[in-house]
């Protein structure tokens, strides 16, 4: 089956399906990421995806329904042991059956294969109020092949298909998207997880309250290209930090001295200006730039024009002119959308810039505005300044939020409304 992948392309989904279906007596097959990071015990060290996911299990429970989870865990099938077996100790999800029985108060049944007799079984026998949880589902190859066969087998074990891994619904794998085929539109649906980050996305994309500042950075050009030509469709104005400013730089005949740069993007960097132009969407530049001699965390640094770097220096955060400007300018927008850090913010020494941009976001949004920070390493920027309950929304998505903005339609989300 091919799942449709066009650009620019908005589709407003209707949410909220879950109030619609009514779990009483009926098994949910749930597909959830409970993708958690382990320690060497097997111990879980941020239960956040599990926490996420327990109003959707809770939903149901209390209408009288149960739950058949399944999710992946790490990439069993990469990280083989020495004689190319797969690490069963390490990948399965039997880690985790403990603390759902905390979280939850209820029994949850473990089935160490998440197909085949004992799943079959321990599904049927599985009573309103209780969960059952299946083995990883990436044992199987199958899973990320999207295997039709494979996706029968899970479907079989449940009435109705709930998903509520968002994070991976630009994936068209198995548990995610193909297994959606096996129900009618009465009996699949998003979970609310799934709901809110739709919602959130919808809201920024549609009608945005303006101004629109988006802000991008992070390392490459060509990663956000296609983000940046979507938000020319709606932003006022579009701030540009990073490693990727410097490609935008050389597109404006400056020099970067040894800054990251994508010599093959210069063009398209060129491009995209004009065609912001014509748009009339503002794109700004950092015009300073914070830059050291060596990747490094005790490196010298120097404030530098971005379009004078030495020769032997490199830009590794915006300067304190352009952070200034950037904050200004949030400051007074009404719909802020963020992804991408606006330097090497690893390291105290080139992370002021985006500090800046964080604080400003978090004080647009105390003054009304809508902010949502998509997207990997952003995220990581504002939990780490510990602004995240400071902005409207912070995505849990990743790539999936990313390919989302960028106006891709997910194969997760698809397989649900079609
Ligand atoms: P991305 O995953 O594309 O959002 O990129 C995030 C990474 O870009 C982070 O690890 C940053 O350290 C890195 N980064 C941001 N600004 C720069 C820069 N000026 N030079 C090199 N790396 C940068």
């Amino acid at each position: 089956m091919e799942y449709p992948t066009a650009h620019f392309i908005f589709i407003a989904y209707n949410t909220n399906f879950h109030m619609n279906i009514n779990f009483k007596v009926k098994k949910a097959l749930v597909r959830v990421d409970f993708n958690v990071p382990l320690d060497k015990q097997y111990k879980i060290t941020d239960d956040t995806r599990i926490r996420e996911a327990l109003p959707t299990i809770r939903h149901i429970l209390d209408q009288g329904g149960s739950c058949i989870l399944m999710s992946h865990l790490g990439r069993p099938l990469e990280k083989r042991n020495a004689d190319g077996s797969i690490n069963r100790e390490k990948f399965t999800l039997k880690h985790l059956v403990a603390h759902l029985r905390r979280k939850l108060k209820t029994k949850v049944h473990f089935a160490d294969d998440c197909i085949g007799k004992q799943a079959v079984k321990k599904a049927a026998a599985l009573l309103p109020g209780e969960v059952l949880l299946l083995e990883n589902t990436r044992f199987y190859p199958e899973e990320e092949q999207g295997d039709v066969v494979f996706a029968e087998k899970l479907a079989k074990l449940g009435d109705i298909y709930v998903n509520d891994a968002f994070g991976t619904a630009h994936r068209a794998h198995a548990s995610t998207t193909v297994v959606a085929q096996f129900f009618d539109k009465n009996h699949k649906c998003f979970g609310m997880l799934m709901d809110r980050e739709i919602a959130n996305a919808n809201k920024v994309m549609k009608n945005p309250a303006k101004p629109v500042t988006c802000v991008v950075g992070g390392a490459k050009v060509s990663d956000k290209m296609l983000l940046l030509e979507r938000f020319l469709d709606f932003a006022d104005n579009i701030i540009v930090g990073g490693a990727m400013a410097y490609t935008f730089m050389l597109a404006k005949k400056g020099t970067v001295g040894n800054s990251l740069v994508e010599a093959d993007r210069v063009s398209t960097a060129k491009e995209f200006l004009k065609k912001a132009k014509a748009a009339n969407v503002k794109v700004l530049l950092p015009n300073d730039s914070i830059c050291a001699e060596r990747f490094a965390a005790d490196a010298d640094t120097q404030v530098c024009l971005s379009n004078q770097i030495p020769d032997g220096c490199m830009g590794l955060d915006i300067g304190p002119s352009a952070a200034r400007t950037y904050a200004r300018t949030i400051r007074q927008s009404q719909t802020i959308i963020w992804n991408g850090p606006m330097g090497v913010f690893e390291m105290p020494a080139f992370a002021e810039g985006t500090k800046i941009v964080a604080k400003a976001v978090a004080a647009a949004t105390r003054k009304g505005a809508f902010s949502m920070v998509g997207g990997g390493d952003s995220v990581a920027a504002v939990n780490q300044l510990k602004l995240a309950k400071k902005v409207s929304f912070v995505s849990t998505g990743g790539g999936a939020m990313l390919e989302y903005l960028e106006g891709k339609e997910l194969p997760g989300i698809h397989a649900i409304n079609s």
